[in-house]
């Protein structure tokens, strides 16, 4: 038996499994590098349990609210970190610079419009993966959780889905903001990103897990329409970013 607890992060919810016959966690996103303490506060004081339990951190793709806190959860406590090879094309080099730059940018102005105060969410733009996450293998320890390589939102985002329970954490790719349902930005690979919707409905999804507004009855339909109505030119900072600034464009429509 096992139950997913949700954890308020300073921009996203994560997501802690607690398996009940070992003790084991594992924890589905690494949030903020702020997000950190928090997650293990929740373990030691709602959980009764020890960090040292924290067997698995996973990576859904490069954002400072998805994978700022993986170094750290490994860093300080030693815990391994799974995620697909390509993250860390998502920072690399110059232009991964720029882009490392605008999305901390980016995480401090939902910060605001969240009402959340400052927080230190510094991050190295290199994470070191102990466990590479490929389409369809299970998560190491954790077999009843399959990852999906469903990328769109960026590059190689991955999707972790339990087919027991029918329930997937899709992270970014549906952005809830009841009772309304969003595409996320940036789309980097628009074709891609409508092939991952299509596979969530292919696959029968009974429950997602957002990173933003939590636990989700999601209907086909309300895939189908994101599907046909997703533009087909990429939406990334050097196309929109000003214009999304400039509140011209609505980054989540
Ligand atoms: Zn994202």
């Amino acid at each position: 038996m096992q139950t997913i607890h949700k954890i308020s992060g300073y921009i996203a919810t994560l997501y802690l499994i607690h398996y009940h016959k070992n003790n084991n966690l594992l924890l589905l996103d690494s949030g903020c590098s702020c997000d950190v303490k928090i997650v293990k506060n929740y373990i030691e004081t709602i959980l009764q349990l020890k960090i040292e339990n924290l067997k698995l951190v996973c990576i859904s793709h490069a954002h400072p609210d998805h994978s700022g806190g993986a170094s750290y959860y490994k860093k300080k406590y030693g815990v391994p970190i799974a995620g697909n090879p390509s993250l860390n094309y998502w920072y690399k080099g110059f232009s991964g610079f720029i882009t490392y730059i605008i999305d901390i940018m980016l995480t401090y102005l939902v910060a605001k419009k969240k009402k959340k105060g400052f927080a230190n969410i510094y991050f190295p733009r290199k994470v070191e993966l102990d466990i590479l996450l490929s389409d369809n293998m299970p998560l190491p320890n954790f077999n009843d959780w399959l990852t999906l390589l469903t990328p769109g939102h960026t590059d190689s985002d991955l999707t972790f889905f339990n087919k027991d329970l029918s329930v997937a954490y899709i992270g970014d790719k549906i952005i809830s903001a009841p009772p309304a349902y969003f595409r996320p930005y940036p789309i980097s690979k628009p074709d891609e990103y409508k092939k991952s919707l299509q596979k969530f409905i292919d696959l029968k999804i009974s429950t997602f897990l957002l990173a933003h507004n939590g636990e989700r009855k999601i209907p086909d339909k309300l895939f189908s329409t994101l599907i046909n109505s997703t533009p087909s030119s990429p939406r990334v900072h050097k196309s929109d970013l000003f214009r999304i600034l400039s509140g011209i464009l609505n980054p989540f429509k």
